[in-house]
């Protein structure tokens, strides 16, 4: 680990009130809260906080515009028009959008532009070009019928949204959402509600009419719980944690029976073969878990590494975890910033207790870095035991867990003994094992000698308790939809 300078930054702050129908306003109880610049712990400022009153405010806005107006009128070229322009707008700005990230976040400025922004705008275009490709079918039933189906928007819908990827989440829910017609209230996380609002800033720019994109900044148990408690909402998306996951289910259970999509938290096994090319393994290993500060919730998080070649994979993987910079994410050459929040930070120091009262052994990191901001030294554990608690936890951090295993029998079993099932990494150069192993292990995303590579047309989501549905690409568009059949007689 080297820490970095930390040179001053100018950092414009746009909007801070609630975005609902078009106009920016404060919450009904004029309640406001800070958000904290997590390089230094200071408040960077405060936002308007939303709860069930302006979650109320703001699904009435969204029904009258699912309902009447410009928007059902609306073609879906059109609409497909408006997502490109906000497109454009977000690549005009993306300087200034990715400094806005990266200082609510903390996530290193060059990871903003390079990975936040360019996959955030090409989601949005993504998204744009299927406006007016979704389409239903005729279907050949029995007797004198003529037969077809409709694919319509499901209405309104509440969208909850994590901190981990404040800018791509929005991506990835608004994209679908609009460009199928649905009308949505957002709900940012309460720890990065900023660089949300300046979107709807250049949504409004774009054109999108009013009371189509609501965006609310508040916190989960208040704002959230009435999104996911409404009965006037007819979906709703969430991207969290597994724990929230049941929460959300149960609300819609308890309300309307909204329609419920989750990507929720993994333990992802990232697998590396003696057979793989090593220094391809270990740095795509080293940013498998360590990219974002360790914040992803695909992290390969259980590194398995074959026996044969487990001791020269750790020395290296603690070579390179130790060369790792961290420090002031607006430096170029910081690869790694602080953790979001103390609550977070704390979080990950008792997971390094724990697995060093377990007898894993940390050969490197476990400390706070300097004596502000929350940031934590890239920390290797090697000689992971399956039933430890830092092999079994979603640890959300930079800490690294490596595991012995001898071959691939045993394996794939171990892999898969966990609740979740988001992703997973394969490193060989045994196309027949990659393959075995990619369709034996219970996860929604396999990558064979890559991690973390994602884009648009490519669909994620989890398997068991790593969600429900899928986000992104074809089937991500699925999910925003109501299918209709309409029969006619001849
Ligand atoms: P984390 O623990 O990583 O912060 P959470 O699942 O708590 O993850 O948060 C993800 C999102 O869910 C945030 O926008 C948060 O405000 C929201 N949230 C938290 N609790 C609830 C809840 N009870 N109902 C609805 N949303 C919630």
């Amino acid at each position: 680990m080297v820490v970095a300078t930390r040179p001053e930054q100018q950092v414009k702050i746009g909007q801070t009130q609630l975005l609902i129908n078009n106009e920016w306003v404060e919450s009904e109880s004029g309640k406001r809260f800070e958000t904290i610049n997590p390089a230094t712990g200071e408040v960077i400022c405060d936002v308007a906080e939303a709860d069930a009153p302006d979650v109320d405010k703001a699904v009435s806005a969204a029904r009258k515009a699912f309902t009447s107006g410009e928007w059902p009128k609306m073609s879906a070229t059109k609409r497909g028009e408006l997502l490109y322009k906000l497109a454009d707008l977000m690549e005009e700005n993306k300087e200034e959008l990715a400094r806005l990230e990266t200082l609510d976040n903390g996530k290193p400025l060059k990871d903003s532009l390079n990975a936040d922004l360019r996959l955030s705008i090409a989601c949005y275009r993504y998204y744009a070009g299927w406006a007016d490709k979704v389409q239903g079918k005729t279907i050949p039933i029995n007797g004198p019928y003529f037969c077809y189906t409709r694919h319509e928007p499901v209405g309104v819908v509440g969208q909850i949204i994590p901190w981990n990827f404040p800018l791509l989440m929005q991506a990835w829910k608004l994209g679908p959402a609009l460009a199928t017609g649905n009308t949505l209230v957002m709900k940012t996380a309460e720890q990065t509600p900023l660089s949300a609002f300046r979107v709807g800033e250049l949504a409004m720019e774009a054109g999108f009419p009013p009371g189509v994109i609501n965006i609310l900044s508040g916190y989960g148990q208040t704002a959230g719980a009435a999104i996911s408690h409404h009965h006037d909402i007819d979906k709703v998306a969430f991207t969290g944690s597994t724990e929230v996951g049941h929460l959300i289910m149960e609300a819609s259970a308890k309300s309307n029976l909204k329609r419920v999509t989750l990507e929720l938290g993994g333990k992802s096994p990232n697998i590396v073969f003696a057979d793989a090319n090593m220094d391809a393994a270990i740095e795509g290993s080293h940013n498998g878990l360590f990219f974002n500060q360790g914040q992803c919730c695909n992290a390969g998080s259980r590194l398995f590494v074959e026996e044969k070649c487990y001791d020269e994979f750790v020395e290296k993987s603690v070579a390179r975890a130790k060369q790792r910079m961290v420090g002031d994410p607006f430096s170029s050459d910081v690869e790694q910033g602080p953790q979001v929040d103390e609550e977070q930070f704390n979080k990950v120091m008792s997971y390094i207790e724990s697995g060093q009262k377990d007898g894993a052994q940390m050969l490197c990191g476990g400390a706070r870095v300097g004596d502000r901001g929350y940031f934590i030294a890239p920390t290797v554990f090697a000689d992971v035991q399956d039933g430890m608690k830092i092999a079994q936890e979603e640890i959300f951090g930079p800490v690294m867990s490596i595991i012995k295993f001898k071959d691939i029998d045993e394996l794939v079993e171990r892999a898969n003994n966990t609740m979740y099932g988001l992703a997973a990494g394969v490193w060989t150069q045994d196309i027949t094992k990659a393959h075995a192993v990619a369709h034996s292990v219970r996860a929604g995303t396999v990558w064979i000698n890559c991690y973390h590579a994602f884009d648009a047309a490519a669909p994620f989501g989890g398997f068991k308790q790593s969600g429900i549905g899928r986000e992104l690409g074809e089937y991500g568009l699925q999910q925003y939809t109501e299918v209709k059949t309409v029969t006619v007689k001849m």
